[in-house]
């Protein structure tokens, strides 16, 4: 099965979903959004990756920034950072570029690597797509972090791609049914950037939006 591209979800969703499944919902399905400053300077890092030259070629490695990509298999869609295409006589043939190339995608993060694999899923999904549409074989990737400054690699194997598209799966049935995972109150809320909307201390089984307007509604 193909999915169409109006029911692309978005990769960098991943995070969020390995994260908490409700974080997950309550940004993708029910559009909350809490900027803090974790989720800023994120944003501010990406614009880096994302400046300078679309593409640029130095001695055996083709660096493109920003690259769109997308997985009509999944039903997923988003943009890498970074995708190096490193000259490689076991690689594969890239359009419109003589000889062949290993596909490299690099995702920059701000801070240190975290303990969760919710990044490390990220550039999994990156590289499956990457793979589709190139028709190539995509077997490691890295992630940048901000303050060591220096890649992390990511190995891209077996049992983290069926991981990654078992959470895909899991987004779309989530979708499907617009059903918002309940809370699930652990550690991670401390550093949940929508903590203060989703309220894990009162709410257990109602949605946001019915919170809101129960909030509003009774004067509070
Ligand atoms: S506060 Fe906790 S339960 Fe709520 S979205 Fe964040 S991590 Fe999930």
């Amino acid at each position: 099965m193909e999915y169409r591209e109006e029911d692309f979800l978005m990769i960098s969703g991943i995070q969020h979903f390995e994260f908490c499944r409700r974080q997950w919902a309550l940004i993708h399905m029910e559009q909350m959004w809490e900027e803090n400053l974790r989720t800023v300077e994120g944003e501010i890092m990406h614009k880096n990756a994302h400046n300078g030259s679309f593409i640029e070629r130095r001695k055996d490695v083709i660096t493109t920034r920003g690259m769109r990509v997308f997985s009509s298999r999944l039903g997923i869609s988003g943009i890498c950072d970074v995708v190096e295409f490193i000259s490689d006589k076991n690689g594969c043939e890239i359009y419109q570029r003589e000889g062949k190339y290993r596909v490299v995608p690099v995702e920059y993060k701000r801070g240190t690597p975290k303990e969760g694999m919710e990044d490390v899923m990220q550039v999994v999904l990156q590289a499956i797509c990457l793979e589709e549409m190139l028709c190539c074989q995509v077997d490691k990737g890295y992630l940048y972090y901000g303050e060591p400054k220096r890649r992390t690699e990511v190995q891209i194997t077996e049992e983290l791609r069926i991981r990654a598209e078992k959470d895909v799966k899991e987004m779309h049935d989530l979708l499907e049914k617009m059903h918002t995972p309940k809370v699930k109150r652990t550690k991670k809320c401390n550093a949940c950037s929508l903590k203060d909307i989703c309220v894990p201390q009162l709410m257990k089984n109602t949605n946001v939006n019915e919170y809101i307007e129960r909030m509003i509604g009774s004067g509070n």
